[in-house]
């Protein structure tokens, strides 16, 4: 009903340079009308209806900090994970593994909510990684995948799909 408020935490995580925070200001500069906290370093909040309902997400933008630093509260924070890479690079593709572990470590729990994001769909004739191998890396960590470019202002929808996506799987794990 109008009356139920969800809140949603997302994290997203990934090596330096993939575009974790292009994707997030893509998304957030389509619909974003909450407000940037700056005593919060880079989380982002936003209000939106999903579903009928009002979703309260904030968005932790970890600016390269890999899992196995946070402090045990911050482990425990996020409702929902993005796992970001970039299709141009072989490196932060393979860091997803141990960042992956790294959070499953802190959480003592294999079980996520999570979504693989390969990024920079844009510059293509540079592909290292193939769709395929996305998906099969997104089988064996299970979350759902998908390619994008947080550069192409015509991928918005699909970037919003995204994280949408996340919000539902939450939703239903709850
Ligand atoms: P972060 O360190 O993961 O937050 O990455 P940034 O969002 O700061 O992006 C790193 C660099 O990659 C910047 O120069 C971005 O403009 C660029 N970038 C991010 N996403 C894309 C993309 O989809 N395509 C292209 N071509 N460049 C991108």
């Amino acid at each position: 009903g109008s009356d139920s408020c969800v809140q949603c935490k997302v994290v997203i995580l990934g090596a330096a340079g993939v575009g974790k925070t292009a994707l997030t200001v893509r998304f957030l500069t389509k619909r974003f009308i909450g407000e940037y906290c700056p005593t919060l370093e880079s989380i982002y909040k936003y209000q939106a209806q999903m579903d009928d309902e009002d979703v309260r997400m904030e968005i932790l933008d970890t600016a390269g900090q890999s899992p196995g630093n946070w402090k045990d509260g911050y482990a425990m924070w996020p409702d929902c994970f993005m796992f970001v890479y970039s299709i141009t690079d072989r490196t932060t593709f393979e860091e997803i593994i141990s960042i992956k572990r790294q959070v499953e470590n802190m959480r003592k729990s294999t079980t996520i909510n999570g979504v693989l994001v390969g990024n920079k769909l844009d510059l293509l004739h540079d592909r290292q990684i193939s769709f395929l191998e996305g998906s099969e890396l997104a089988d064996q960590i299970g979350c759902r995948f998908y390619e994008v470019s947080a550069a192409d202002w015509t991928q918005v929808t699909v970037i919003s799909d995204l994280f949408c996506d996340l919000y539902r799987e939450y939703r239903k794990s709850r």
